[in-house]
């Protein structure tokens, strides 16, 4: 996977000045760095009794930022955001941000998970367009919870079109799903990308709660595939996991089966 190979093996990070963290892969982790569950690749060293990891993408952040999203506005890596700490949320999932963040001051104060931060702009899946937005619509459902309104509705969704009836996906209702996942993989220690994956079943679920028309239910089956695989992308992201970027896409145990 090229996204990989193209990491360094071994970094130096100011955060644990006296040892080199190895590039490995495995088992999940929570991420020294911004606190959050991580899956996939990380940067880590083992200290025996446990060891210090961090994101691929916490490791690797960069001073400054912009985002799309934010057009001009310049995000600050911090390794911590600005004081009361313990009310700062993720301007993205919309969960708690304790640690490595991406902060603006503009706005009345903007945060963002590192690898919030690097969710893409539009997923393109089987010739739909699944676009970020900033917050979902008060007029369209969520395809997860069938929500239009609450507090997810205020962070950000990708929107898409379901046979010209828009729908929104919340991020924090992706993440919220995969996080249950992968407290059971972390609480036994088993690693595997496998782990932050939807299922279809899950996926179809979570669907039924969409208001769609019953006589275009086969439209709606194609339609939960294609979500999940998206759903599969965006939860590897936040987890910090560019390469099942690809792998959720093309890997046989992806969500393109059956
Ligand atoms: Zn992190
Ligand atoms: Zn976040
Ligand atoms: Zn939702």
């Amino acid at each position: 996977m090229k996204q990989f190979e193209d990491l360094p093996a071994k970094i130096t990070h100011p955060a644990d000045p006296a040892h080199e963290l190895n590039l490995t892969d495995g088992v999940p982790f929570v991420c020294d760095g911004c606190k959050e569950p991580g899956c996939g690749p990380r940067y880590t060293h083992d200290y025996g009794s446990h060891s210090f990891d961090l994101h691929t993408c916490c490791a690797l952040a960069k001073g400054t930022m912009r985002h799309p999203l934010f057009g001009d506005l310049a995000f600050e890596f911090r390794t911590k955001p600005p004081p009361p700490v313990d009310d700062t949320i993720c301007d993205a999932c919309g969960e708690a941000a304790r640690g490595f963040v991406y902060h603006c001051s503009k706005k009345g104060g903007l945060d963002l998970h590192p690898c919030c931060a690097s969710l893409p702009e539009r997923i393109l899946q089987d010739s739909r367009v699944f676009e970020l937005r900033r917050e979902a619509s008060r007029s369209r459902p969520c395809g997860m919870c069938g929500e239009q309104s609450g507090r997810r509705r205020r962070f950000w969704a990708y929107r898409s079109n379901l046979d010209g009836e828009a729908m929104d996906i919340h991020v924090a209702c992706m993440k919220e799903m995969a996080r249950l996942s992968w407290q059971a993989a972390y609480q036994n220690r088993v690693g595997g990308g496998q782990i932050v994956q939807v299922s279809v079943s899950d996926m179809d679920r979570m669907l039924q709660s969409f208001p769609g028309n019953r006589a275009r239910r086969s439209g709606l089956d194609k339609f939960v595939k294609i979500i999940g695989t998206v759903a599969s992308i965006i939860i590897a992201v936040i987890f910090g996991n560019p390469v099942a970027m690809m792998a959720a896409i093309a890997g046989p145990g992806g969500l393109l089966r059956g």
